[in-house]
């Protein structure tokens, strides 16, 4: 699925060759998860945590990390633990797994106390496996009492799995200063190793953790953070709506989640969509507890498809055949953009990431940042590369590897509007460029880019007219052109940094020191390309990306929405949401090799012993027709 970036494993201070119970690893994974081979990196990654050697394991979303940890801790002696941010998300996994038959629990404020004194006994009993825990928990008030009796169970514990590991530091994107405490850990069980997880793959964070839980010298396995199955795309924002519309239609009854930047927005956008018939819910911290709950799970059980929100939602959300993620304006950093965008195809199969953005939308941080005093040169620089994304024009693939310190080695993704030809670029750039830059030269940099591109398009807009801007020598240069075109063309020169928006009130655009010297023609002709969207071509159908088609290569569509609601029945008496009993690519596979045997249904990819036991035969009641 996807090649390691880079491994480094220094050599062990001790050495254990081959660990204990490596080979066994193969068997639990087959038999607990139904998979029958590792992905990239999950080998490495258990056998250190078998080695009992310190370890930070970087790979996407989606690329598998929880078994990393999961697996070694049904092979090894003792109990795991697994410091997990949110509740949410340790409830996910651990339904999940007691659903595969492991002795999982998580010990959280949401048990009753009958449910954290049943947690208690299991423990003292040694009859838990994998035990999720908050790092309040762990290191804030009342924590030396739990620990202490953790500690006593009958099960030692074996290792430590720090889960979103990048919460410990600054330069992540959701930091969390209970985290910065766990190296303590090592105190209550001194000899333990420590595991640390993330899908954050900047230098920077790496640094930060290892430094912050005090690894030692631990093995470093960073996954390669391209995924495949994903395709973006970044449209200028013209009218949001038809936007929104447009990549909806392409997902008919599929999950996704639209980002918008304000609560307003997303009360707005979602209260429309329901009056056009979607099944969407809105998600922001502005509603009760009681409403949120309400929403996500609605999202989580499939009650509805779409959920409207702020970033407030996500951290946590396992469903994992979510199949588009709209960004309705931009993220702060392209950190921020990588983990909700990270949010679509978990599950491996196709799904799209679209990024509805303009100019204003870094404006608009950038005020915000420095109203509430919280600017500083790390958040500045963060949001000039998802500018620059914004504005590129090329592979997004590529730039989004490189911005992670990856070099993509492809020229062609088939998995981006670049790559998929839905982008034109714009003959003679550098003209394009100079004549916007002398209209804003012209208009003596008072003015914002909509008044500017009136006057470049030669409409004479009252606004225009009663400032004498159609008089202008650059009136009309380019009313050849589109208003989003035009649009677009500056956006992307605000991006690359040849005109900046100034921080007033109504901001206006204004030349920089780059802009200036295009303009006069100083130094070399830059490397500039301009891009606008391309009209679709209704000969051509819509375009595929590579992993969609191959995902749906043989796959009886009919035979697989069957199975879908046989999911949904099946998760609905049990209480647990769909993507636990069963994946899509699990759906998909059934539906497509259409097995007749108990014996066949073993070998199908994400039937474990435990699901073809309980499940089997209705399943193949299903594939049959009966
Ligand atoms: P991450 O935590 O890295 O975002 P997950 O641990 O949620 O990813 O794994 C993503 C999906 O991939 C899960 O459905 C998981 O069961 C599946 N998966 C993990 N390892 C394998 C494997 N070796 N073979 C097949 N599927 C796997
Ligand atoms: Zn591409």
């Amino acid at each position: 699925m996807f090649q390691p970036a880079s491994m480094s494993v220094p050599p062990p201070v001790s050495s254990p060759s081959v660990p204990p119970g490596a080979t066994r690893l193969e068997e639990v994974l087959e038999r607990t998860w139904g998979y029958t081979s590792f992905r990239p990196l999950q080998r490495e990654a258990m056998d250190a945590i078998l080695a009992r050697r310190d370890s930070l394991v970087v790979m996407p979303t989606g690329a598998g990390k929880s078994i990393c940890f999961q697996a070694p801790a049904l092979v090894a002696d003792g109990l795991a633990l697994v410091v997990s941010p949110l509740i949410s998300l340790m409830k996910d996994q651990v339904d999940t797994l007691v659903g595969n038959g492991v002795a999982a629990a998580c010990y959280n404020s949401a048990l009753s106390s009958e449910q954290k004194a049943q947690v208690m006994d299991d423990l003292r009993e040694g009859r838990i496996k994998l035990l999720y825990v908050s790092p309040e928990r762990l290191v804030g008030e009342g924590a030396e009492g739990f620990l202490r009796r953790v500690a006593a169970g009958a099960a030692r514990v074996g290792f430590i799995a720090v889960d979103e590991a990048h919460c410990i530091s600054q330069w992540g994107h959701d930091f969390r200063p209970e985290y910065r405490q766990l190296s303590r850990l090592r105190e209550f069980f001194p000899g333990v190793s420590l595991h640390a997880f993330t899908a954050t793959a900047t230098a920077r964070v790496r640094r930060d953790i290892t430094e912050q839980l005090a690894l030692q010298s631990p093995v470093e396995l960073v996954g390669s953070f391209d995924r495949p199955n994903l395709t973006y795309r970044v449209l200028p924002r013209a009218s949001l709506k038809t936007q929104i519309l447009d990549v909806l239609k392409r997902h008919g009854g599929e999950a996704g989640i639209v980002y918008c930047s304000s609560r307003k927005d997303v009360d707005q956008l979602a209260a429309w969509m329901q009056g056009q018939g979607l099944r969407a819910v809105p998600y922001h911290a502005g509603l009760s507890d009681e409403e949120r709950h309400r929403h996500q799970d609605a999202f989580l059980d499939e009650h509805a498809d779409v959920v409207v929100a702020t970033v407030a939602f996500g951290m946590g959300i396992d469903r994992s055949d979510v199949r588009y993620v709209i960004h309705a304006g931009a993220p702060q950093s392209l950190e921020h953009y990588q983990q909700e965008s990270g949010r679509a195809g978990r599950d491996g199969l196709e799904a799209e990431c679209v990024l509805i953005v303009s100019g204003a939308d870094f404006l608009k941080w950038r005020q915000m940042l420095e109203r509430s005093g919280e600017m500083n040169d790390q958040k500045r620089q963060l949001l000039r590369d998802i500018e620059r994304y914004a504005a590129g024009v090329g592979c997004r693939h590529t730039h989004l590897l490189a911005h992670f310190g990856e070099r993509y080695g492809k020229d062609d993704c088939g998995a981006c509007d670049f790559c998929l030809g839905e982008l034109e670029s714009v003959g003679e750039p550098i003209t394009v460029a100079r004549k916007i830059l002398s209209c804003v030269a012209r208009v003596g940099q008072r003015f914002g880019a909509a008044h500017l591109t009136n006057v470049l398009r030669g409409s004479a807009t009252e606004q225009v007219t009663a400032r004498g801007h159609d008089t202008l020598t650059t009136f009309g240069l380019l009313s050849d052109q589109s208003q989003d075109d035009v649009r677009g063309y500056i956006d992307q020169l605000l991006g690359r940094g040849y005109l900046r928006q100034t921080d007033d009130q109504y901001p206006v655009l204004a030349l920089t020191d780059d802009g200036v010297a295009l303009l006069k023609d100083a130094g070399a002709a830059p490397d500039l390309t301009l891009a606008r969207q391309r009209k679709p071509d209704p000969s051509r159908g819509p375009r595929r990306s590579k992993a969609e088609t191959e995902g749906w290569e043989g796959v009886d569509r009919d035979l697989f929405e069957r199975l879908r609601a046989f999911r949904l029945t099946v998760a609905r008496g049990r209480g647990v949401p769909p993507y636990v009993i069963f994946h899509d690519t699990t759906l998909r596979e059934l539906a497509r090799t259409k097995p007749t045997s108990i014996e066949e249904l073993r070998h199908v990819y994400g039937v474990g012993a435990k699901k073809a036991d309980d499940l089997g035969a209705a399943v193949l009641d299903v594939l049959r027709g009966a």
